[in-house]
């Protein structure tokens, strides 16, 4: 796929754009002064494979508080870029509290909340300013939830005619533009300027994108705003980012989803979600590989239900639990595929295919052990009590012997 030029742009020892890996990123949604919480969703989103993670600055108290968590993450080995959310108060937060802007990485920045006329101006030149004298780079992150009023004004007189979502959806790329072009004539670098213009609507988002992608060369970061949960959001995000990322658009992404409302600290955190979600979506779209993939046939009238059900989720679960450790200790072993098929009508050929593959015997007379395959050929069959047990070993013995003597980076 050929990738849209970008300018490459630095946030801390992070590249993006210009061809790099689309970055993933995440956002926390802890109240940023309660650094203890704070320190351990950002080390669980980093942990998970986060490249880049947002929080909220809103008040004194989080400004004063991002130092520490920055201290705090140093001192447990975490050195993920950390970037600050801003809205109506970033220009006066990051003027006062100098040791919270030089302990961020990038700010994020609402075009449409900075104020009105001279006062928007001041206040977007200020924080432009305070990023350029350390070295910071800013995402101009436009929302439609809250669009710049005076150009959403001008392009409804403009425009009467026009239904009112194309009126939002031009509004999105002129006030980002305009952003855009406001921070370039202040004389801050194109290498530092990422651009969003995130609505939730997924026709529109792409509208929006595929004209900041054709009118500039800026650093584009993705994303879906609001959602919503569960299926419904991970489905939404995932149709507009991949149609996006084929067309060769994105050098970052976040999928926002809501998450449920318990929050049980002995329980993994249910944000990582998101990063997940998004290493999926780069996988899915050949973009990236974070995890070994794991193709199942669904089943059928041939298949041996509970059989082929159990076996699936053996195996889903048991690469989910190693992946991330297979992933530090035996880099390239997240190319790998494994296929875990149902019966012989397609499963001899899918297992061959994959790396390690197993066909299962279906209902019509097949043989009744599992036949295991190992880089397309027949490996033998699975004997014994607990087949699943058999070949979670396989694969873990399999991993070992094919990407045990790389080095991880
Ligand atoms: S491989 Fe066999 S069990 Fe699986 S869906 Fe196809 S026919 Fe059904």
């Amino acid at each position: 796929m050929e990738r849209r030029h970008s300018i490459e742009v630095s946030v801390a020892n992070e590249r993006l754009g210009a061809g790099h890996p689309v970055r993933v990123q995440s956002m926390t949604d802890t109240i940023t002064a309660n650094i203890e919480a704070t320190v351990r969703q950002i080390l669980a989103l980093a942990h998970e494979g986060s490249e880049l993670v947002r929080l909220s600055v809103l008040d004194d108290e989080d400004a004063m508080a991002v130092p520490t968590i920055r201290a705090q993450l140093i001192d447990s080995g975490c050195h993920v870029p950390l970037v600050g959310d801003f809205h109506f108060n970033g220009h006066t937060l990051l003027k006062e509290h100098p040791s919270c802007a030089k302990a961020l990485d990038k700010f994020r920045i609402n075009p449409g909340n900075l104020g009105f006329g001279q006062s928007h101006d001041r206040n977007f030149a200020s924080i432009l300013e305070i990023a350029g004298k350390h070295d910071k780079a800013v995402r101009i992150g436009a929302n439609w939830g809250s669009l710049n009023d005076p150009v959403r004004q001008r392009l409804l007189s403009e425009h009467a005619d026009w239904p009112l979502e194309k009126v939002l959806e031009h509004a999105m790329i002129e006030s980002t533009l305009e952003s855009a072009s406001f921070a370039i004539n202040m004389g801050f670098p194109a290498n530092k300027l990422v651009l969003s213009a995130k609505v939730s609507h997924v026709p529109s988002l792409l509208t929006i994108y595929r004209a900041l992608a054709k009118k500039t060369d800026f650093a584009l970061h993705l994303g879906l705003t609001e959602a919503g949960t569960g299926e419904s959001a991970i489905i939404a995000s995932t149709a507009a980012m991949s149609i996006l990322l084929q067309e060769g658009i994105g050098d970052t992404l976040r999928v926002s989803i809501t998450p449920p409302a318990h929050i049980n600290l002995d329980e993994e955190d249910p944000r990582i979600q998101e990063v997940r979600v998004c290493q999926q979506i780069l996988q899915a779209n050949g973009l990236r590989t974070f995890v070994p993939t794991v193709r199942s046939c669904p089943g059928c009238g041939r298949t041996q239900r509970e059989i082929h059900r159990s076996m699936v989720i053996q195996v889903s679960e048991f690469v989910a639990s190693r992946a991330l450790d297979w992933r530090m200790r035996f880099p390239g072993s997240e190319t790998m595929v494994i296929a875990v098929m149902g019966c012989v009508v397609n499963g001899i050929k899918e297992a061959k295919h994959a790396n390690v593959g197993i066909s299962l015997p279906g209902r019509a007379g097949e043989s009744p052990l599992p036949l295991v395959f190992s880089d397309g050929e027949s490996y033998g069959v699975l004997q014994g009590e607990n087949p699943g047990e058999q070949f979670t070993q396989f694969l873990e013995n399999y991993i070992k012997s094919h990407f045990g003597s790389r080095v991880a980076k």
